[in-house]
């Protein structure tokens, strides 16, 4: 494709895309195929000779399109949003056209230098404490990942290697010996990481990548899915009893299943109770909720980071309209992080990075090589402002509180199951032979299979249609379907 064919192309592909996306609210939001749709489709074997772009985008729409399940459409109600917006299509349009893996500040200093100033940006935008810019005194900063999975296995494997180099050093073993190394690896299968059962499977993942061990905090329906102070204590002190070490903790703001917020104060709180519980690196995941932070009428709950918290991620793809992959990842000392992942064979040194006065983000994270990511980023905070932000999450939290509304008002046929939260609603299909409750009430709803095996019914049901997208659950044994409509398209008509 040589210039002037890919000035065509590229036209031609944009009016599809916007085509695309003025035609989402009409189709179907899942797609009518079937396991294997594609490969009959498609040649056996990779083209001999060259082909025209007015060919491959044909078949774009007519093998593309079909099995394509519609995140942004209204009707996709399933999981989590993932968002995306023209500016952060433009975003990474630019990144492709300036590819470079920009591991070392050389490799593309403008690449580097952006994701800084970026991350600084959406610190303040989210309002997260002073600690967490890249220009405060004790050393934060924010970097993107490619995942909330990536940072948090990333944060895992930091904590590991910063709690089990203090107890090294505090037996007076000196770095870089025989010793110091086999007694490093004596202790890391001692250590656990705690999350609670509601915390996003990443952590198990996590902690697995990272070589420990994992245990959970159990919640309550009566509790709101939330941990809570009292049930992290039990876990650590059985740790303790157990002669583990807790090393890291994951407190998530809106979990996977319910949106719920682990109660940071009391957990913090708890963990100052012992010398060692102080030591646990504490990890927010915000991945979903995280973007409500925008809103100024949210930014109180972040007040609870200043202290006591070593890191925090959010998904910007999620909810806050910048398209996959856009995982923000804030730290309180970078130091933990590249003490843990800076490996700097000769190849990679150069005089920027030995004079450490640049960030070399391949000591952030695990992979070497990374895209310009900042650049979408960037395109969307300016193309929205902070207020078109802001606009979004409050417009989306809106249509979450109508749907929860509207299922309030028929208690006669739903239950609400945990406080509706951040646009998402969690509810049952109630067994028409119990009395009528009431639908306003939450965290009372009790085990019924009557009630589990309609509320499923209802679910597949609707999915078959594939009109509309949405998701199950089990909350503390009971079944349950979700409902969040919050992608740049969502309408309060499609709600209804
Ligand atoms: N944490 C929470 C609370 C989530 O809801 C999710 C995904 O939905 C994740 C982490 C994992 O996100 P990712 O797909 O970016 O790894």
């Amino acid at each position: 494709m040589d210039r002037e064919q890919f000035r065509a192309a590229a036209h031609s592909a944009i009016d599809d895309i916007v085509n695309y996306f003025d035609s989402v609210p009409e189709r179907r939001v899942l797609p009518a195929v079937d396991p294997g749709y594609l490969r009959p489709l498609i040649p056996e074997n990779p083209p001999t000779e060259p082909e025209d772009w007015a060919q491959i985008q044909e078949d774009v729409d007519t093998k593309i399109k079909p099995g394509l399940t519609h995140w942004q459409s209204p009707n996709f109600m399933a999981y989590y949003p993932a968002s995306v917006t023209y500016p952060s299509i433009l975003g990474e349009m630019y990144s492709a056209t300036f590819t470079a893996p920009a591991f070392n500040w050389l490799c593309s200093p403008a690449c580097t230098e952006m994701e800084t100033i970026v991350m600084d940006w959406v610190a303040k935008a989210l309002g997260l404490p002073e600690c967490f810019l890249s220009t405060s005194k004790n050393l934060g900063g924010g970097v993107i990942q490619n995942s909330a999975s990536d940072a948090i296995a990333t944060m895992l494997v930091a904590a590991r290697e910063r709690r089990v180099r203090e107890m090294v050093l505090a037996e007076g073993l000196k770095e870089g010996t025989t010793e110091y190394e086999e007694r490093k690896m004596d202790l890391q299968p001692r250590l656990v990481a705690i999350a609670s059962d509601q915390t996003h499977s990443s952590a198990a993942k996590g902690a697995l990548i990272a070589g420990t061990r994992f245990r959970t905090v159990s919640t309550r329906l009566e509790e709101n899915m939330e941990m809570t102070g009292s049930r992290l204590r039990e876990v650590l002190e059985q740790c303790d009893k157990d002669g583990l070490t807790p090393y890291h903790l994951t407190m998530t703001f809106g979990t996977t299943n319910t949106c719920s917020v682990d109660r940071f104060a009391e957990i913090k709180a708890v963990l100052q109770e012992k010398p060692a519980w102080q030591r646990i690196w504490v990890h927010v995941d915000a991945a979903y909720a995280g973007a409500a932070l925008v809103a100024d009428e949210w930014q109180y709950i972040a007040k609870d980071f200043a202290e006591g918290v070593d890191s925090f991620n959010m998904n910007m793809h999620k909810w806050l309209l910048v398209n996959f992959d856009a995982s923000v990842l804030f730290v309180r000392n970078r130091l933990d992080l590249t003490n843990a992942l800076d490996i700097t064979p000769t190849y990679l040194r150069n005089p920027y990075s030995d004079m450490g006065t640049v960030i070399d983000y391949r000591n952030w994270s695990i992979s070497l090589g990374r895209r310009f990511r900042a650049l979408k980023i960037w395109f969307v905070m300016r193309s929205y402002g902070l207020n078109g932000m802001k606009a979004h999450i409050r417009k989306t939290i809106g249509l979450g509180n109508t749907f929860a509304d509207l299922v309030r008002g028929r208690s006669d046929l739903f239950e609400i199951v945990t406080q509706p939260a951040f646009a998402l609603t969690v509810f049952r299909i109630k067994n028409p032979q119990v009395a009528n409750g009431n639908a306003n009430s939450v965290a009372i709803v009790q085990k019924d299979e009557v009630a589990d095996g309609i509320t499923k019914k209802v679910y597949e049901l609707i999915n078959a249609r594939g009109e509309i997208f949405i998701t199950s659950t089990v909350i503390d044994g009971i079944y349950v379907i979700r409902v969040v409509s919050a992608n740049p398209m969502a309408e309060e008509k499609f709600v209804r």
